[in-house]
């Protein structure tokens, strides 16, 4: 296997060192196979290495948010608080990767290019922007599902004549805000996150509101290591019960359902859901909240009866912030620390660019479409991501008969699972279209899952001395159809937002995140797994 002359060969190349990619580096090195990873950034971390936006932190409680695969590891790391901030998280899989002597088989600063399938021997031909020529029998891209950033979106932003930085592109030695005008655009979890910590230290703060969010006040307290004592002697109990929920987390839908509970039950469920200061509300309360848009209202009643409180029942910042034309939890819900209550700061000003739209970025700050500028130091995007697909069809993916991903996708997304593409053997992906994943996945139980079952597969077709793997036309079929079947169950698909590929102008509508639970999906894997994968070609 040396189609390309010089290229250094490889039986795996994986492409990200994040929570997904160091685990899948660890996995394959257990098989006796060599690997290399290769990472755009200067070290581990994917999310966590390049999310260092003031304010951000996960919200999946630590004690879930973890590997399984060792009780050792678990042990030998002490989270600070229930949901640790981004520092911490880089700082943990730093510690994962020192543990497990990761970081000899991955190449930091280096991007992958292109990747283009060598029929002739059935191999990747790999190229970097370094010019580096890579060859090998499996290509995993564990890119993460929300890494290619919206970063180019207003005409004139290059005009600015203060700093302009998107909140994934943070710079690691920090960006002075103190005593600074500032705009922050967007108002998702990011946005949310960046508005509440950068208030109390700028001048001004200037937030661009065009969809608002139902979000939730976060509880989070510090951990000792008593509690972390108790949550190691849980290991085995959580670890199987995330990969049996609906959404990877330890909560779940326990079968109460709205329509048999009374009204003080409901209002007793909400109530102490939301109290929890956790995704609770959303992911474990009532299921119908997802289907029935007469609960959904409901729902979303009780919590934007919370939001008008804690807004001080202000009518102008009600009308502002408090969503009425989606349902709670058809977009993702934030968890926050005094988001809403930053509006009522004197320093704080919110701008409906929903009214009036932003047009452009100008030397002084932010042009509305109505003429008028808002004058600012620095302005913050949070403005998104490509979710999904985004990272892979920023590279140049050529399948079979060189087929291009990035032509396919901009057509329609489709995958066997979010695990392989028909037309591209040998390509796995993880956090991609169509598999569970952030939109409603605590993301390091639906990525190990993934990266366990990529494991298994390329086991069995070594054990069955097979070198080529590709989920057949029907297979990806009859994923995509059951994908959308159980979507057209719920409420998901008729909102806009990332879920539905909808930030990103021209990308076919499609909800991007499998929503038929995760407990299902990997049950689906197993049995494929337990059958010797059919609608799987090994060659
Ligand atoms: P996002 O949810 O897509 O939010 C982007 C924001 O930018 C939206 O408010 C959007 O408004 C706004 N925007 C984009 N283009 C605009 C324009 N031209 N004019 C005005 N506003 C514009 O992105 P995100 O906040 O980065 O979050 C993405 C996902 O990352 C989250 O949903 C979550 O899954 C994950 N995340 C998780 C955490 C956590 O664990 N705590 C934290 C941060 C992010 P519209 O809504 O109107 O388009």
């Amino acid at each position: 296997m040396n189609v390309e002359a010089n290229a250094s060969s490889y039986d795996a190349i994986v492409i990200g060192a994040g929570v997904a990619g160091l685990y899948q580096l660890h996995k394959l090195r257990s098989l006796g196979m060599s690997v290399r990873v290769i990472e755009s950034a200067s070290g581990v971390g994917g999310t966590w290495y390049w999310n260092r936006y003031p304010g951000a932190r996960f919200d999946s409680q630590a004690e879930i948010y973890q590997y399984w695969f060792s009780k050792e590891l678990y042990e030998s790391w002490q989270p600070s608080e229930r949901f640790p901030a981004q520092p911490e998280s880089e700082r943990w899989l730093n510690h994962v990767a020192d543990k497990l002597d990761l970081n000899q088989d991955i190449e930091f600063n280096t991007r992958v290019d292109s990747a283009h399938w060598q029929e002739a021997d059935g191999s990747w031909a790999i190229r970097t922007d370094k010019g580096d020529r890579l060859e090998a029998r499996y290509l995993i891209a564990c890119t993460g599902m929300l890494s290619a950033p919206l970063e180019d979106v207003f005409p004139g932003q290059s005009t600015f004549q203060g700093q302009i930085c998107h909140t994934s592109r943070w710079p690691k030695e920090g960006v002075d805000l103190k005593g600074k005008r500032v705009a922050v655009i967007g108002t998702g979890a990011t946005g949310i996150q960046a508005t509440q910590s950068i208030a109390p230290e700028v001048e001004s703060l200037t937030v661009f509101v065009r969809t608002p969010q139902y979000t939730i006040p976060m509880r989070n307290p510090k951990y000792t290591e008593e509690d972390w004592k108790h949550w190691s002697k849980n290991f085995t109990y959580l670890k199987d019960k995330v990969l049996n929920t609906f959404a990877g987390f330890d909560y779940d839908f326990d079968g109460r359902s709205w329509h048999t509970d009374t009204p003080e039950q409901r209002e007793q469920t909400l109530e102490k859901l939301y109290n929890d200061g956790s995704l609770a509300l959303w992911l474990s309360s009532y299921p119908e909240m997802f289907t029935e848009a007469e609960v959904s209202e409901e729902i979303s009643r009780f919590v934007r009866a919370k939001m008008r409180a804690r807004l001080n029942n202000d009518a102008d910042l009600c009308k502002l912030l408090i969503p009425t034309s989606y349902g709670f939890g058809t977009r993702r819900v934030p968890l926050d620390t005094g988001y809403l209550e930053t509006f009522l700061r004197p320093n704080v000003k919110a701008v409906n660019c929903r009214e009036t739209p932003i047009e452009g970025i100008v030397p002084e700050g932010v042009l509305m479409q109505d003429g008028s500028v808002h004058e600012v130091d620095i302005i913050v995007l949070a403005t998104g991501f490509d979710a999904g697909s985004g990272a892979l069809t920023r590279i140049d993916i050529r399948g079979k008969e060189d087929c291009s991903l990035k032509e396919e996708w901009s057509n329609e997304i489709r995958t066997a699972m979010g695990l392989q593409v028909h037309g591209y053997p040998n390509l796995f992906t993880t956090g991609a279209p169509l598999a569970p994943s952030a939109a409603l996945c605590n993301m390091t139980t639906c990525l190990q899952q993934q990266v366990g079952w990529i494991t298994d597969i390329i086991q069995y077709a070594k054990a069955e001395d097979k070198t080529v793997i590709e989920p057949t036309k029907e297979c990806q079929d009859e994923w995509v159809r059951h994908h959308d079947e159980v979507t057209n169950q719920t409420l998901l698909p008729l909102v806009d937002s990332w879920y539905m590929g909808t930030n990103v102008p021209g990308k076919p509508r499609r909800l991007l995140s499998y929503c038929g639970g995760v407990n299902n999906y990997n049950q689906h894997c197993v049995e494929l797994a337990r059958n010797n994968y059919p609608g799987f070609v090994f060659a």
